[in-house]
């Protein structure tokens, strides 16, 4: 079976882990953690990176160091990954869920303003507050989805005229770019980052927030290691044990050598997608803008027009041919613990999780493998329209 999105571990993975055991830094200080982070730093244009167990806890802590509490709101786009919601929910906060723009499949800046403006208002002390829940809107979660960043500016001056703080779930975006800036430089007071094994590069699992400006790096290092102060377990806070450990970083470091090449492979499959399916009538490939790069993390096609039968069909002959034919993120509002949150859709990412198909993409991916691939797909789409 052709597999969707594999990890590509065949650099100095091995070799690091070796230098590990030797050393004894397997846990979740050592030299490898503080490389991780100056590379993750340089890759994204970053001040400064905090290494995480996880994009999740990354998420989380990011929220957490924001002030989000009980009771508030986060505003999130429908079409994510379940984690984006569940860091709010682990905040014992509730979601906003909005739905998407066709462009980006990002947050849409249009309906950001409108439930800010036609759902939310000032209460007497001036804070923002939802006019259903009573709940204090706290933060704007847009999500960089496929890799390709969501349309920042808009959402940041929204975000500014409210006074509402922006963290980015740039999960799967590393190595993207919008209107010529770097991924911790795209207008987000703090972005988060998954190098969970199905992401562009991985550390087995881990995670890491990153900024463009100085604020919060060693706050946020502190509180996700369990907020020790000094050597005497003595703690100031209620800290997490967020700690991406040496085992992890030793990977990941090893995974950053490749960056680029990984990138050159994702953004070569991608056009290949694309320039196999130009002829297909109804078939769309994955979003791509003129002012941004993606990381084109995940490839594959859109038939906004296409039927469930038609969808069904295309996967029953994907799957005859030995291709993975798995699903895309469902919609959070669908999704059973948040279908009573607040939300505002316009049907896109509804749209996209019934009638997109994503396709494998693997680094190792060769062009036969790819040209089966092509070839599977025209036959299916052939024979079912
Ligand atoms: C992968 C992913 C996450 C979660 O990262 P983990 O490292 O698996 O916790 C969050 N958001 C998005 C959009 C993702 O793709």
């Amino acid at each position: 079976m052709l597999p969707l999105c594999i990890p590509n571990i065949s650099g100095n993975e091995g070799k690091y882990l070796a230098e590990c055991a030797t050393s004894t830094f397997v846990s979740s200080v050592g030299p490898f953690v503080d490389r991780f982070e100056a590379e993750t730093r340089d890759a994204t244009g970053a001040a400064w990176a905090v290494a995480t167990s996880a994009g999740t806890t990354a998420l989380h802590a990011a929220l957490h160091y924001l002030g989000v509490g009980p009771g508030d709101h986060v505003i999130v786009p429908s079409l994510t990954f379940i984690a984006t919601a569940n860091a709010v929910a682990h905040c014992h906060a509730t979601p906003i869920i909005l739905d998407v723009d066709r462009a980006r499949w990002g947050l849409d800046a249009g309906l950001l303003d409108e439930v800010l403006t036609a759902q939310c208002s000032r209460d007497a002390h001036g804070t923002l507050r939802h006019a259903t829940t009573g709940g204090e809107i706290k933060a704007v979660m847009p999500v960089y989805a496929m890799g390709l960043p969501a349309d920042m500016d808009p959402i940041v001056e929204i975000a500014r005229h409210y006074d509402l703080p922006v963290v980015a779930d740039a999960a799967a975006a590393i190595g993207a770019s919008y209107k010529g800036r770097p991924l911790a430089d795209m207008g987000a007071d703090l972005t988060a980052l998954s190098f969970n094994g199905n992401k562009l590069i991985t550390a087995g699992g881990g995670g890491a927030i990153i900024s463009a400006g100085l604020a919060g790096g060693r706050e946020l290092k502190h509180l996700t290691s369990t907020a020790r102060v000094g050597n005497a377990y003595e703690h100031d806070v209620v800290g997490f044990n967020y700690r991406m450990t040496n085992l992890q970083a030793a990977v990941g470091v090893a995974q950053f050598e490749r960056l680029n090449e990984f990138l050159d492979a994702k953004a070569r499959i991608a056009q290949r997608y694309t320039h196999g399916f130009e002829d297909l009538p109804g078939v769309q490939p994955f979003p791509s803008v003129e002012d941004s790069s993606g990381s084109h993390w995940l490839s594959g096609i859109y038939l906004p027009d296409a039927t469930t039968g038609d969808m069904a069909h295309l996967r029953k002959k994907l799957e005859e041919n030995g291709i993975e034919s798995r699903r895309f993120w469902k919609p959070v509002h669908m999704q059973e613990p948040y279908r009573n949150c607040p939300h505002l859709l316009n049907g896109n990412a509804a749209s996209i999780w019934e009638n997109v198909q994503p396709l494998p993409c693997s680094t190792q991916l060769n062009d036969a493998e790819q040209s089966h691939v092509i070839e599977a797909v025209k036959s299916a789409l052939g024979r079912s329209r």
